[in-house]
């Protein structure tokens, strides 16, 4: 199933903010709609991959924390759920890759199939270093669902087994991501007012 590209062109422009975020967010990228309706795709599709060997689903903290809970909902199958935070340095909208544990893992990886479950991959840096800090932890396979990947941006190589969005360049708030610890709780994924970052 082909990922759906989102261009430019294609933002939605009828859906205005709603006023509480107004100030801080300009168009939608991706309207609440086709969001859950791809976060079922997504579920779909991984319930037939794993059928007889059901996933421990990781999410990164705290980004995927919406993903992960309507994703796994989609999942038919007797899934296992983990978390992991982690502390990425750099400016409130670039990550620099290097990547601190905040919390680790509670749960065993050996042997067990692991789905990591990502808000974003931009660089893909922070996903090159969890892809093998995981695989330390020998399991029997590591795969990765992101939600939205950013066109042309990655520069460390992936392979990213399920996408749920590409989205062009800029940064975007909303459905667990932030600025700040803020807009976490915007349904859809939002566009950030150019100029927004410099002003907090
Ligand atoms: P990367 O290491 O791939 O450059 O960045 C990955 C992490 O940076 C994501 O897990 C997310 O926490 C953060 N990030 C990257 N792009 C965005 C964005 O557009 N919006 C938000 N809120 N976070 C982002």
């Amino acid at each position: 199933m082909p990922t759906p590209n989102i261009k430019r062109e294609d933002l939605a422009t009828n859906l205005l903010p709603p006023t509480w975020a107004s100030h801080a967010i300009s168009e939608v990228v991706i309207s609440p709609k086709a969001l859950h309706e791809r976060v079922k795709e997504l579920g779909n599709l991984i319930t037939e991959d794993y059928r007889g060997r059901p996933p421990l689903l990781i999410g990164v903290l705290k980004g995927a924390s919406s993903f992960m809970t309507d994703l796994s909902q989609s999942i038919h199958l007797t899934v296992e759920i983990d978390y992991m935070a982690v502390a990425s340095y750099g400016t409130a909208t670039k990550s620099s890759g290097i990547v601190r544990i905040v919390k680790d893992l509670d749960l065993d990886l050996t042997d067990r199939h692991v789905l990591v479950v990502e808000d974003i991959v931009d660089s893909g840096l922070t996903l090159s270093y969890l892809n093998r800090y995981l695989k330390t932890r020998k399991p029997a396979s590591v795969e990765v669902c992101a939600l939205l990947v950013k066109e042309g941006q990655q520069r460390a190589k992936l392979d990213l087994k399920y996408i749920g969005f590409t989205i062009p360049e800029g940064f975007v708030v909303g459905y667990g991501l932030d600025i700040n610890e803020k807009f976490r709780n915007l349904d859809g994924i939002w566009r950030l007012k150019i100029g927004y970052e410099s002003k907090i």
